[in-house]
């Protein structure tokens, strides 16, 4: 017999999952071309090629050994290293190899970060619309996740409503910008505010309060937009990097945390967090993915194809009536629905349109459309879009 736990988040299932097996189904029967399934942030864009070049070399050249053995929980020094120069060289930050720990993608990140933070009842501070998983993230470590409403049109944390959800079970805050569902990246002033209300009731607390940034889209940007970089701003900040979106490798499972020495209880914490990486089961991140990563720190992706994908599909939405926020960054767009959401997903399934309602961010009356697909695809989608648009704005 399984677990209650466990047949409780069977139960509750992932929207998002469930779409994009519908959207298999549908292409089954209508075929691939006449389905529109944005449903998933699976990258669309192919990894760098150096990234397979690298992949290739490196099983060629290094001692099987070595590369295949166990090593440190956090990972080799070496690839820790490159990383910790990588970030100081583009953030001014003084990292070194120790103030950065691999990690399973940022999942196996915020699992490890939780794991070694959160006592049983402590609570974490989200701000509405999120990634649904950090519930099931948070519950894995018997915390409680505390939900800061969403603060439309902008997006932007509401910190004035997260003090007031701040309380002595507080234990962490946690934030995603470039942001998924929004594309709203988290501006520099908010910021700068987020991190003196944190210092000031960590303060009062007598314990940090510490703020998991998670970001998965660093590198997803458009125009002149830029991602702050939050060790700058408030202390106890735990960042969760992921090469899933950046480098689209969400398959090889790679990522790493940033703890700096500013943090409390540093040295404990980044020992914990390799102990936790141990316990959870991962026991250490890839060693050929870990490896890859060292050699193509300086790889990108091409984020153009994407900005063009952005551009095509938020003037065509707008203009056929339908209200959202230009994404600034990830690969999302967060659509107002101008009917109930359930009917609003329904009604776009008519039409083959595959999207997630926002229901699953815990922002209800929006759906996420995610537009990491082919060009061609929402070229071939939007008079089903604009009929959309002519059925339910009136
Ligand atoms: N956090 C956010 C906001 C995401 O959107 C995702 C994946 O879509 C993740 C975390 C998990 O990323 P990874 O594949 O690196 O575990």
């Amino acid at each position: 017999m399984i677990s209650k736990k466990i047949k409780d988040v069977m139960q509750s299932g992932s929207a998002i999952r469930a779409m994009f097996e519908e959207g298999k189904r549908l292409a089954s029967i209508y075929g691939k071309e006449n389905v529109y399934d944005f449903s998933l942030g699976n990258p669309s864009v192919p990894a760098p090629k150096a990234v397979n070049e690298a992949i290739v070399k490196i099983a060629q050249d290094t001692d099987t050994l070595a590369l295949h053995g166990y090593m440190l929980n956090s990972g080799f020094e070496s690839v820790r290293a490159t990383i910790a120069d990588n970030l100081n060289k583009r953030y001014g930050t003084k990292l070194n190899f120790k103030n950065i720990v691999m990690t399973v993608g940022a999942a196996g990140g915020l699992n490890v970060a939780l794991k070694s933070i959160i006592n049983e009842g402590d609570e974490v501070i989200v701000f509405a619309p999120y990634f649904g998983e950090y519930n099931n993230y948070v519950a894995n470590v018997g915390g409680k996740v505390v939900v800061v409403p969403p603060n439309p049109p902008t997006f932007q944390p509401d910190l004035k409503a997260m003090k007031s959800l701040i309380s002595k079970r507080t234990k962490a805050v946690i934030v995603n910008s470039p942001n998924n569902p929004t594309g709203v990246i988290y501006g520099e002033d908010t910021l700068k505010e987020l991190g003196a209300i944190l210092k000031e009731q960590s303060e009062k607390k007598g314990e940090a309060i510490y703020l998991i940034s998670d970001e998965p889209y660093r590198e997803l940007v458009y125009g002149n937009n830029q991602v702050p970089f939050l060790t700058k701003y408030y202390d106890n900040t735990i960042i969760g990097y992921s090469y899933s979106k950046s480098l689209s490798l969400p398959g090889e499972r790679i990522g790493y945390l940033v703890i700096p020495d500013e943090a409390e209880d540093c040295d404990n914490l980044l020992a914990a967090c390799g102990v936790a990486t141990r316990i959870l089961g991962f026991v250490n991140a890839p060693s050929l993915q870990q490896l890859v990563i060292g050699s193509c720190i300086d790889e990108k992706t091409d984020v153009s194809a994407y900005d063009k994908n952005r551009r095509l599909l938020y003037d065509a939405l707008t203009e056929y009536g339908f209200e959202c926020i230009e994404p600034q960054g990830a690969f999302y767009l967060f659509v107002k629905c101008p009917i109930e959401e359930s009917k609003f997903v329904a009604k776009a399934k008519e039409y083959n349109i595959l999207v997630v309602g926002g229901k699953s961010f815990a922002c209800e009356g929006y759906v996420r459309i995610a537009y990491c697909v082919s060009y061609d695809m929402i070229e071939r989608s939007l008079p089903y879009f604009k009929k959309l648009a002519e059925d339910t704005l009136k």
